[in-house]
């Protein structure tokens, strides 16, 4: 979220509806190039300018304000930063599969949940990659 890109765009694979409920294909009417007729965000914009094509406009487009930004930027480094702590305690349990059970499937306790086996980790036997999930919903990533 930013300034000059409207607060509703949530990508084009949310193009039948943004998070203000507009059908951005409907908003872009038909044909191809479908960002270069939408208003949603400043790039798509420049880019049309830049074509010569007219300016797209929606009813519903509302930059964020300065305190939604800081607050989608705050919520950003939560997000990571969790993302991070898990990676933590996760990684030495893979670590230690990769070493002792090449070419299995085996369970552990999760180290995010502290489930009893609730962490699958498969490492392939050919190059070592992990395939790691928590049935519980910890973690779930290949590697
Ligand atoms: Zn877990």
């Amino acid at each position: 979220m930013r300034e000059g890109d409207c607060k509703h765009y949530a990508g084009l694979y949310r193009a039948e509806a943004c998070d203000a409920g507009v059908n951005l294909r409907e908003l872009a009417g038909p044909g191809d190039g479908l960002a270069l007729r939408l208003p949603c965000l400043k790039d798509f914009r420049d880019r049309a300018e830049a074509k010569g094509l007219p300016a797209a406009s929606c009813p519903s487009y509302r930059e964020p304000t300065d305190a939604e930004i800081e607050a989608d930027r705050a919520e950003e480094e939560a997000l990571f930063a969790e993302s991070d702590r898990k990676m933590r305690l996760v990684m030495p349990v893979v670590a230690g599969c990769r070493k002792a059970h090449r070419g299995e499937v085996v369970d552990r306790d999760c180290p995010v949940c502290g489930a009893e086996g609730a962490l699958r980790v498969g490492i392939a036997s050919y190059n070592g990659h992990a395939r790691v999930a928590c049935k519980n919903g910890c973690v779930s990533f290949v590697e």
